[in-house]
């Protein structure tokens, strides 16, 4: 019998195991993690341990300066800290408000700091066995600039050249190489890290949670920072896409994208899409948002749960398998912020309509996981196979924004990771 179906064998007898299959998925050769969010990537104890100069309330609301009602960090109880922020310290009420204010809390720490943060990122997945990473990031600062100067902008009608010719009229050609500078130094500090460390690529967001104006201008930046930046490989829209203003101006938002995806058509796009259930949208109509994103020209769907509410959700299944879109499934994520359980979580139809699928963690710290607990989870609840797990890790690295290059050099590596996994003694039976 080969090594790889002894592996297969192994994984077989343990998969009622919980200890055993951590252990199993935690050794695993996980290709990549591209769904994924830097911030919400911050280990508790690592932001405690980088927190000496930061003040905070009792809620881990961290702040760079004094200010009324904090204290500096340290004078807190350390656990009682940690525990705003993950969501070991959520309660059930509330719990989608709760996590999109998680980054809020610990943003300060992560300004001005990012290239040491993402230096952590890449050295806890190369700890996990994951060879790359492509995380969501922006620039605060830029983000701040951009609403100083679209406030009173009026949405109606869109105007979105209008607008393109207000943001250079405010500067942005000069923000644009401001941000640009930002990342290369991000970029040369996670190079000079030494020891193993994944590989990373980012990827640009918007936020949607704001007036349309505001979200073409963060859009138009995220747009020309993936055209003109060689890290920057793809543009993503995030926050809660139950939001209020999300669903407003969900109509425009498409618009916008679709504008700045025929000025920009090199540039990648993942789109957040579907994130949403009944409950959740509290009687606001549901607004295809993943038949929308696959018309867009969105190359990965993320979330996706909103499959069953569609109006025709065979055509999307349909139209994901016949070009290719990946299906980026986040269980835990799911399970938290909209209480959905993995094993309610429509991921069966995809896997039925031949939709390829990546397994990603989403926000590993936040969340309180890992990719390797999303392994655990998917295969505690499903049906799939040694080999349908194998499938996923390389679908990770095949649907991520690399160059083909890059691809094909990453696959090479996790090849070869698996030879070495299943000759392991992690499998008892090969021994
Ligand atoms: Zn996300």
């Amino acid at each position: 019998m080969s090594t790889c179906s002894k592996t297969a064998q192994y994984f077989a007898s343990i998969r009622s195991s919980a200890k055993a299959l951590t252990a199993f998925f935690e050794a695993f050769p996980k290709g990549g993690d591209i769904h994924h969010h830097a911030l919400g990537a911050l280990l508790p104890e690592a932001i405690w341990a980088k927190g000496g100069r930061f003040w905070a309330n009792a809620e881990g609301q961290l702040s760079a300066s004094a200010q009324p009602g904090f204290l500096p960090l340290y004078s807190y109880n350390k656990s009682e800290m940690l525990a705003n922020w993950s969501i070991k310290g959520a309660s059930k009420e509330g719990r989608a408000q709760q996590f999109f204010n998680f980054f809020g809390k610990i943003a300060p720490i992560f300004q001005g700091q990012e290239g040491y943060w993402l230096g952590q990122i890449a050295q806890q997945a190369a700890a996990e066995n994951i060879l790359y990473v492509e995380t969501l990031i922006e620039a605060p600062a830029a983000r701040q600039e951009l609403w100083s100067w679209t406030q009173g902008w009026s949405s109606q009608p869109a105007n979105f050249e209008g607008w393109t010719q207000s943001l250079l009229h405010y500067g942005i050609e000069d923000l644009i190489q401001e941000v640009l500078a930002e990342i290369a130094g991000w970029q040369a500090d996670y190079q000079a890290l030494e020891g193993p460390k994944a590989q990373l690529g980012l990827q640009w967001y918007a936020v949607r949670t704001y007036p349309l104006p505001m979200v073409f201008a963060q859009l138009y930046l995220a747009f020309q920072l993936a055209q003109q930046s060689d890290w920057v490989l793809a543009v993503n829209l995030v926050g809660p896409e139950h939001a209020e203003l999300s669903q407003a101006e969900f109509e425009g938002q498409m618009q916008a994208l679709r504008y700045l995806k025929q000025l920009f058509p090199s540039v990648s796009l993942a789109l957040h899409a579907g994130e949403l259930r009944p409950d959740i949208l509290a009687g606001r109509p549901y607004q295809n948002p993943i038949e929308q994103a696959i018309q867009l020209g969105a190359k990965r769907i993320g979330h996706g749960v909103g499959l069953p509410l569609e109006r025709d959700a065979a055509a999307c299944l349909q139209m994901m398998k016949e070009r290719a879109i990946p299906l980026e499934l986040l269980l835990t994520s799911n399970a938290f912020i909209l209480g959905l359980p993995a094993e309610q979580h429509p991921f069966s139809t995809y896997l039925a309509a031949e939709v390829p699928i990546v397994l990603a963690s989403d926000d590993p710290a936040l969340l309180a996981t890992s990719l390797s607990q999303e392994y655990c989870l998917l295969a505690q609840n499903s049906q799939l196979s040694y080999e349908d797990f194998k499938q996923l890790s390389f679908n990770s690295i095949r649907y991520s924004f690399l160059s083909e290059e890059e691809k094909e050099n990453l696959e090479q590596e996790l090849k070869k990771a698996f030879l070495s996994f299943e000759d392991r003694k992690i499998n008892p039976i090969n021994h």
